[in-house]
């Protein structure tokens, strides 16, 4: 079976390898923002001859590509998801790590304005939020 990311990598034409098409599944498969070493793990559970030289040279072809997008959550690693449908944002909880996504409508038309007001038209963005969660209050109202 074809996966979503070896099919717009045939689409685009890239020559696919059996490595690069069990990448191209792994990140398929991928519901987070993995960086290279996790991919790389995932990868070498399905075949153990896959390096992560390899992995490194897959994505960044694919990130070229602009198949995948990288992310950077400033923890140092470059995270890749595959690039979306319709454009989202993220939150990265502090405490956990965990990255939210979210699309806020009023966010993305404030940016079209500044950007206008500026002189430009705007023709992407990339929104971080770092954020630590708000504790839900004890329902006794004690502390
Ligand atoms: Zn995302």
């Amino acid at each position: 079976m074809t996966s979503r990311i070896e099919q717009a990598c045939l689409d685009k034409g890239l020559k696919m390898t059996g490595q690069r098409r069990l990448i191209a599944r792994v990140l398929s498969e991928s519901e987070d923002h993995p960086d290279v070493e996790k991919l790389f793990r995932r990868a070498a559970r399905l075949d153990s001859r896959i390096s992560l030289a390899t992995v490194y040279r897959t994505v960044r072809l694919l990130e070229a590509a602009r198949i995948l997008e990288r992310h950077d959550f400033r923890d140092g690693r470059a995270r890749y998801e595959e690039v979306p449908k319709k454009h989202h944002d993220h939150l990265i909880d502090l405490a956990t790590g965990n990255v939210v996504e979210f699309r806020n409508e009023a966010i993305e038309e404030l940016q079209r304005r500044v950007a206008e007001k500026l002189g430009y038209r705007l023709v992407d963005h990339e929104l971080v939020l770092y954020a630590h969660r708000i504790k839900a209050r004890d329902k006794t109202g004690k502390k």
